[in-house]
């Protein structure tokens, strides 16, 4: 019932609009005009003040006819770079991007499967439970469109995320994140005529690093510093650098351990740097600021949204597996709201490179999985 050929021409329809994250007003204004044309209540929220965007979330209601729980269908709009002036190209099996930009299947795959189902239950009148959209903005730029979703105000408690890659994968645990940031403070001094005077600020942060456990920390804890950013001139003593970083954990205890120890690395590399300066103990200081970026995910196998796809796969003939991801997404952000929501993938692939594409096998598979979902209750 699915009809491929007309989602796919929606899908490169979406990806020739541009949506950058704060720049969504466009593929927005589309998509509430499609969702009204297909009979649901759809506003847009306050987000787009909040992020300094041009559009806030577009939501979309449509009365179930099943007497069933009602269910959330989300996937955000925005896209990342470089995503101006896609040129989307079809092959047989797939939709790729012309090499130049990213495809933007991340995440325009998602809605135009929701378009899709929402498109056959109405042209065939096939019962459903009761449908509520939320297309996302900003979910690239940190989730901060999901982040600034009045939660209390949907009427779904459970429902699927259309944001990850293999059509086979229902992602039900995700990691809980910190973002990380320290401010290294040491002494300015001229570089050839008083060193003794200074404090290296780079050197302190390159210390504290050099002891850090990054990267890989176990099975369920990952650690990066990204950015940095420090000095002014080879012949001064830099006084301050600024280290950017992350920790994930799909368990809280070992994500709060893994934050702290890499604050108590800068601190202890600072505590071993001081001078006298006009007869004062000057040290070098560190300012840590350790913030939750998001929660984690974790839903059971007996989560209601899970059993509902896994009964639809298996009337369909098709395995679905649920997976655990180190990635972060919306479903993060409302499932920390009490909501249980898992991740299902679209097809997508090498997703945020320019070589993005989309396997339409897997795209057309999910939505008859969702198709299934809504209407077999
Ligand atoms: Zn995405």
């Amino acid at each position: 019932m699915i009809q491929p050929e007309r989602m796919v021409r929606t899908f490169i329809e979406l990806a020739q609009i541009d949506s950058l994250s704060r720049q969504e007003g466009a593929v927005a204004e589309r998509l509430a005009g499609d969702l009204k044309a297909l009979d649901g209540n759809v506003r847009v929220d306050d987000a787009a003040a909040k992020v300094g965007g041009d559009t806030g979330n577009v939501i979309g209601f449509f009365p179930g006819t099943l007497p069933a729980e009602p269910i959330l269908l989300s996937a955000h709009m925005d896209t990342v770079v470089p995503g101006r002036g896609i040129r989307p190209v079809r092959e047989t099996d797939r939709v790729r991007s012309d090499g130049t930009t990213i495809l933007g299947g991340d995440d325009k795959s998602g809605i135009a499967i929701v378009l899709e189902v929402l498109r056959v239950l109405k042209e065939r009148k096939i019962p459903h439970r009761s449908i509520e959209v939320v297309f996302t903005i900003c979910e690239e730029a940190g989730l901060v469109g999901a982040k600034h979703l009045d939660v209390g105000s949907l009427k779904s408690r459970h429902g699927l995320v259309l944001d990850s890659c293999p059509a086979d994968s229902l992602f039900t645990r995700g990691p809980a994140a910190d973002k990380l940031a320290f401010v290294v403070r040491g002494l300015a001094a001229h570089a050839g005529v008083s060193p003794e005077e200074g404090i290296n600020a780079i050197q302190v942060a390159a210390e504290a690093i050099a002891r850090m456990r990054l990267g890989r920390i176990d099975a369920e804890t990952t650690a990066n510093l990204g950015l940095i950013e420090g000095g002014s001139a080879v012949n001064i003593i830099p006084d301050r650098v600024v280290v950017h970083g992350e920790a994930r954990s799909h368990d809280e205890s070992k994500l709060a351990a893994q934050s702290s120890h890499m604050a108590e690395c800068f601190r202890e590399a600072a505590r071993a740097h001081r001078v006298t300066k006009d007869g004062q103990d000057v040290h070098a200081t560190v300012e840590a600021t350790i913030d939750r970026d998001y929660p984690r995910m974790n839903l059971g196998e007996d989560a209601p949204v899970v059993k509902w796809v896994m009964a639809a796969a298996t009337r369909l003939g098709l395995g679905i597996r649920c997976e655990k991801t180190g990635g972060g997404c919306d479903a993060n952000i409302l499932n920390g709201h009490g909501l249980n929501i898992a991740n299902l993938g679209t097809g997508m692939r090498e997703i945020h490179t320019v070589n993005e594409y989309l396997i339409l096998k897997e795209f057309n598979q999910t939505a008859r999985v969702v198709l299934e979902v809504v209407s077999a209750a």
